[in-house]
């Protein structure tokens, strides 16, 4: 015997009723509760449509997913960002191409925006420094913005981070 969506009970038979903008089958004593539909019965599929419902909304309390699963962008002032971040961690340049193990001559024209470092690098470069260098593109519209770096999320400090990198060699 089918079960009213909204009060579980079981009834020989339920009515169609648009409740919170979902159709859903319920008995007589629930159809108040929505916008009764007109129409076939309700027939019972493997899959209820209270289900089919949660799922919805699950999907429409995600908008933040969508968001993540955008392309990040290499940010256009990369370079800034490197230079600034490394003095502020006072190393050289030498200094960070020890801590990441890359060419000091990569890492001198990344900082002068001349070189587009790689994924990989650009990945080395953010956790070494603790920098942002990749950004999502603008957020689309009615998803509204949320902060952008990892601000409040260091467990260690910049030096910290670059003496283990150092004593690992
Ligand atoms: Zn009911």
């Amino acid at each position: 015997m089918p079960s009213c969506e909204m009060c579980g009970k079981e009834f020989p038979s339920l009515r169609r009723a648009v409740i919170e903008g979902t159709t859903m089958s319920v008995c007589g004593n629930c159809v108040k509760f929505g916008v009764e539909q007109a129409g076939p019965k309700v027939e019972v599929t493997g899959r209820s449509q209270t289900t089919q419902a949660l799922e919805r909304r699950a999907v429409r309390g995600k908008p933040r997913d969508i968001y993540d699963q955008m392309q990040e962008e290499l940010v256009e002032d990369y370079g800034e960002r490197v230079k600034q971040a490394r003095q502020r961690a006072g190393l050289s340049i030498e200094d960070l191409g020890k801590a990441i193990n890359e060419r000091v001559s990569n890492l001198a024209n990344i900082e002068k925006g001349t070189y587009h470092p790689p994924d990989a690098l650009v990945a080395k470069l953010e956790k070494a420094l603790d920098v942002k260098l990749k950004e999502k593109p603008e957020a689309p519209s009615g998803i509204g913005g949320r902060p952008v770096g990892n601000a409040g999320a260091k467990e260690l400090t910049l030096g910290d981070l670059i003496k283990k990198q150092l004593e690992k060699k």
